[in-house]
């Protein structure tokens, strides 16, 4: 048995059963403490590792809003950067926007010291543990890409109970409060309600893409991958990706008074930030193997079928910020 299963095994014998989100919680920190997942030879790719062509628009995202907003000294913040990609796509647009660099500096947000390193070897930044770390002193734009699904959920079901883990890791149910059924993931609304309460202060935006729904019905989408396959995610803990459909209602609902523009599916999103234009672009003057794999990226991207409409974008401003691009205003 890994050390992580003896010791989870250990703390049930002990202490009686585990609620899902401490379950979710010790596994995703060994879990991204201790490897690399991204890619081919991993458990999962996301967008910026499909192509460029996300992170970059996501810069000109960054870039337009912030010119918009009147060019005001702020933080860029990236909240679990993985490898650094979107990251370093976007600031290869931003270095081309006079005066961005100076007046913006970048913070990241990341646990894993494994990808803390990777991030660094991309990247000039400083890094936190919590958002709650980071100087409150300016504005704040903040991109979470596949963030808010990595965090610690709870299931209810409705009846006066939750799902907990118990004995040989099988599921058991624990007493709980109240008669709703579904998901809640406490730690990602105050992680969005702490950086409301920052945005109200001082100005700016969050923006939130992740694959989840535009209402709260889920009743139990957490899902484990390794090797690019769905696997048990209460068997080997610490060896697969455990990630949860993200609840954008709620994390509106933590944002509280302020603007929330989408969710808007990310096919559609991508298509009014110009990817069409950008892809033409990379595309000419290539070999037809690289056409092809440009063109299958952007499919893969915005395709309904594919991730166009499972992920969603969402962002969150301070009523006195523009609009953000992509959202209808
Ligand atoms: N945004 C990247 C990586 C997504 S994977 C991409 O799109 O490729 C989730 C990321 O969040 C990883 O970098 C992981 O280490 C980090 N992470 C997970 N839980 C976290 C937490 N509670 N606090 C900070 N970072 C966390």
């Amino acid at each position: 048995m890994a050390d992580l299963a003896r010791e989870l095994a250990a703390r049930i014998a002990a202490e009686g059963p585990m609620r899902l989100d401490a379950w979710m919680a010790a596994c995703n920190a060994a879990y991204y403490a201790a490897r690399d997942p991204f890619g081919a030879a991993g458990d999962f790719v996301t967008a910026p590792e499909i192509s460029q062509m996300f992170g970059e628009l996501v810069g000109g995202w960054i870039g337009d809003l912030w010119v918009r907003a009147g060019k005001p000294p702020a933080r860029l913040v990236e909240l679990g950067p993985g490898r650094g990609t979107l990251m370093a796509d976007a600031q290869r647009v931003l270095a081309r926007l006079p005066g961005f660099a100076d007046a913006v500096p970048l913070a990241l947000v990341e646990t894993s010291p494994g990808l803390r390193a990777a991030q660094a070897t991309r990247l000039a930044a400083d890094w936190f543990d919590r958002v709650e770390d980071i100087p409150d002193d300016r504005p704040l734009i903040v991109i979470a890409n596949e963030f808010f699904d990595a965090l610690p959920i709870r299931q209810f079901d409705g009846q006066g109970g939750e799902r907990g883990v118990g004995l040989n890791f099988a599921p058991v149910v624990l007493p709980a409060q109240g008669t709703i059924a579904g998901e809640v993931c406490e730690a990602g609304a105050a992680i969005m309600a702490h950086l409301a309460d920052r945005l109200r202060r001082h100005g700016g935006a969050v923006l939130a893409v992740d694959y989840g729904y535009a209402e709260t019905t889920a009743l139990d989408s957490l899902q484990a991958l390794r090797h690019h396959s769905v696997a048990d995610p209460f068997a080997n803990p610490g060896e697969s990706d455990l990630t949860a459909h993200v609840d954008f209602s709620a994390l509106a609902r933590a944002a509280g008074d302020l603007r929330v523009s989408g969710p808007v599916p990310q096919g559609v999103w991508l298509a009014r930030l110009g990817i069409e234009a950008r892809a033409a672009q990379l595309r000419n003057g290539t070999t037809p193997a690289t056409a092809a794999g440009i063109a299958a990226a952007l499919v893969r991207l915005t395709a309904p079928t594919q991730m166009g409409n499972l992920f969603k974008a969402m962002a969150v401003t301070h009523p006195a910020w523009p609009v953000p691009a992509g959202f209808a205003a």
